[in-house]
């Protein structure tokens, strides 16, 4: 067994990098080559068509029969152009991840021949058997059906030899089975209730965006010595392995230089993403070692989130190429840094004024604090619910270690802005000075470059960065689609308030600059609590948060109530995001997923102790015995004594690690039996509370015997084996 090992770490250390792709062409040349984008377009359908394709993806308007088809027929065109035979409805069920099923553009038809088909009614709805996606009730399976609709503001694309048609998925009933419609119902709320904001500046034409620029982590590991490690394959992290000696101290990895056969990688992988029109930008060595981060340009929310999902999809593949398999499990290694997924997340107009970013005239800065104070509002008011909305069992490994955000939602808005903020607090009457309407809101300027990077507070999860803010607890395996959906949802239902606020105060005879300026200091005045510049890992802020109400409760089951409290319901209700059927359905499923998750690690740690690790410690104790044996029968008592009591310690102490594990392994069979007999909720609890207490227990003692046993005996790879690989 131990034989397999040291192949699999021969062959990844004597890997060359995949042999270099001729040199790319210019980039502009093959850009978006492989979507259905407004070029292509313009080859395939005809200008009315196109007029009134352009007005649905700008202003969601429903096509019509007639011209479903003339869409389907082009597209059905140009596919068959690119090569393509297949087409699939492409889709986000809640397993995270993505879901297509293939079919043939041919249809047989009499007398044994087959023609291309491509009808409007296939492009705009199809109903996959759908049975087994996760509904959280709200589809029994023998009513199984769940349809998938167009979602044309998010342009089709070709994958291999299958035209890609990004939808939505919902059931029979209506009802959202996937992540992509609330976020899309999310970003229309959001859109609605600040263009209602930017009226009182007069800026009630203008078109507002949600937009979105995630950054991916994500590591690298060899393909055979992935294939040696079970627990990688079955539950993407491993669930043991000790320490290597040398990790990430150093620092050396961070921003260092890419080595070669994984720059080949990040070559083809943005070659790749290129074609399908992710507009990457980025591309970096990490804190860990095998760690790496990707990141485009950021794009309208609905189209980045899906080119996230995209990018992830393309990295499996093309990294099997390259002899890797990329993990994006929040933590794959003990003891190192996780991958996480920042979100940078914005509102702007589509003529690309930042309502986040400060500006130049008294007016606009005054929108600028607006805007601010109702996300500090929002965030503050649903602080809980957005750290429910990164909670999952694998992120949990992430959120209050000491290298990522902690388990506390809280804001970081920086000095100059915390300035303005309190200068704000302490002017009551507005000084009446030039302005567009002979008002100056009385505050100083904020220079328009805020914050360099020496202002950013690494320890923050949610942070403001000079024009956005930034989402840093969301995870490395997540669909960003959850977290930016409570996000614009929060905000727009705190922006809707707002409006309410000011538009009484107006007509109480309030100018409407000063009502806003009123309503602005009101707002900031009641969450300033969600503020915190200090270090987020401390002990005192944990205390110090608890003092001011944020929530700081660390159990990932716990957090999902969140999403079905009163408040919430109301809330998602009010903007027309979920209903409180599809809210409860959703923490059904994300409590199963839970308890499953945790079900298999359980299950994976047992069998790899039992099969692997126990049977080679009895080897290597056995080994052991028979020495302590034979120097019994060869040195005097005395020399005995000397020489080999340490070695028969050590035969104590891997029966003593064998019990145990042994022990652990019944008790947590017994649990995972007692706990099915619950209902979701609880047994997540449950699970959470007992058992992954008992993972983390026994892999102590599978550590430990992983330093006393013989190197050459050791049947899994290490990580000084698996994190150092060039
Ligand atoms: P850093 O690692 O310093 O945070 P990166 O350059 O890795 O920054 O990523 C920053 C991300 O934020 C990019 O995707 C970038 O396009 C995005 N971004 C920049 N401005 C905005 C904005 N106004 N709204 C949303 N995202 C933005
Ligand atoms: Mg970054």
């Amino acid at each position: 067994m131990a034989n397999s090992r040291f192949s699999a770490v021969e062959q990844a250390f004597q890997r060359e990098p995949a042999m270099a792709s001729p040199p790319a062409p210019e980039t502009s040349s093959y850009y978006g080559c492989n979507v259905f984008n407004r070029d292509i377009m313009r080859k395939y359908l005809s200008s009315e068509t196109r007029r009134i394709v352009y007005e649905s993806i700008e202003r969601g308007a429903t096509l019509n029969n007639a011209v479903a088809e003339h869409v389907a027929a082009g597209m059905k065109r140009w596919a068959m152009d690119m090569g393509a035979t297949h087409y699939t409805h492409w889709f986000q069920p809640l397993t995270g991840g993505t879901a297509e099923k293939h079919d043939s553009f041919a249809e047989p038809h009499k007398h044994g021949t087959s023609l291309e088909e491509f009808s409007g009614s296939r492009l705009c709805q199809q109903e996959p058997d759908a049975s087994s996606f996760p509904s959280g009730g709200l589809r029994n399976t023998f009513e199984a059906r769940g349809y998938t609709a167009w979602d044309p503001s998010s342009p089709a694309f070709i994958m291999g030899d299958c035209l890609c048609i990004p939808t939505v998925f919902i059931s029979y009933t209506g009802e959202a089975l996937d992540y992509k419609t609330p976020l899309m119902r999310s970003v229309s709320a959001a859109k609605k209730a600040a263009s209602d904001i930017l009226k009182y500046f007069d800026m009630g034409d203008a078109e507002v965006c949600s937009y979105l620029g995630w950054e991916q982590e994500y590591f690298l590991v060899d393909s055979a010595l992935y294939a040696q490690r079970p627990d990688l394959i079955l539950s993407d992290r491993t669930l043991i392995g000790h320490d290597s000696a040398r990790n990430q101290q150093l620092e050396d990895h961070y921003f260092g230089s890419i080595p070669p056969r994984v720059l080949e990688f990040m070559k083809e992988l943005e070659f790749e993403g290129y074609k399908l029109g992710i507009p990457l930008k980025t591309r970096h060595n990490e804190v860990a070692p095998n760690q790496f981060e990707i990141a485009p340009v950021f794009e309208d929310m609905n189209l980045a989130v899906d080119h996230n999902l995209l990018l992830m999809s393309l990295m499996r593949s093309v990294a099997e190429r390259h002899k890797f398999k990329a993990l994006f499990h929040e933590k794959p290694f003990k003891g190192i840094n996780g991958s996480g997924k920042h979100c940078n997340w914005s509102l702007g107009t589509v003529d690309g004024i930042g309502l986040l970013s400060p500006g130049k005239t008294d007016e606009e800065n005054l929108r600028f604090l607006a805007f601010m104070a109702n996300v500090l509002k929002a965030v503050y008011d649903n602080n809980g619910l957005l750290k429910a909305s990164i909670a999952s069992p694998s992120n949990a490994h992430r959120l209050g270690a000491n290298e990522a955000p902690p388990a506390i939602v809280s804001v970081f808005l920086g000095m100059q802005v915390t300035a303005a903020f309190e200068e704000l607090l302490g002017t009551k009457d507005m000084v009446k000075i030039k302005g567009k309407k002979g008002f100056s809101v009385g505050i100083h300027q904020i220079p328009e470059l805020l914050i360099d990077n020496t202002d950013r507070n690494r320890t923050s999860p949610f942070a403001f960065t000079g024009n956005r803010f930034e989402f840093r607890a969301v995870g490395a395996s997540a669909n960003c689609a959850l977290p930016m959906t409570v996000l614009n949802t929060a905000v727009a239902h705190q922006l809707k308030q707002f409006k309410k606020a000011v538009d009484k105060r107006i007509a109480s005879g309030s100018p409407a600059m000063k009502a806003v300026l009123d309503e602005t200091r009101e707002i900031y005045r009641s969450c300033k609590d969600i503020c915190f510049d200090g270090n987020g890992y401390s002990e005192e802020w944990k205390k110090e948060a608890e003092r001011r109400g944020l929530d700081v409760e660390t159990s990932v089951p716990v957090m999902f109530e969140h999403f079905t409290a009163p408040a919430t319901i109301e809330m998602y209700k009010e903007t027309g995001v979920l209903s409180e059927v599809e809210l409860r359905a959703r923490n059904e499923v994300a409590w199963e997923h839970y308890s499953k998750k945790i079900n298999i690690e359980s299950r994976v740690l047992s069998d790899l102790a039992y099969n692997h690790i126990i049977p080679v410690a009895i080897g290597f104790q056995n080994v052991l015995l028979d020495n302590v044996l034979k120097c019994k029968a060869l040195f005097t008592d005395a020399e005995f004594k000397k020489y080999s009591l340490q070695e028969v310690q050590q035969i104590k102490e891997i029966a003593e690690h064998i019990d145990k594990i042994r022990v652990m392994a019944d008790e947590m069979d017994k649990m995972c039996d007692e706990f099915s007999e619950l209902e979701a909720r609880e047994m997540a609890i449950e699970y959470h509370d007992k058992l992954v207490p008992c993972i983390d227990e026994m892999r102590a003692h599978v550590d430990r015997l992983e330093m006393i046993v013989d190197d050459q005996m050791w049947p899994l790879p290490k990580y000084r084996e698996l994190l150092f690989i060039r």
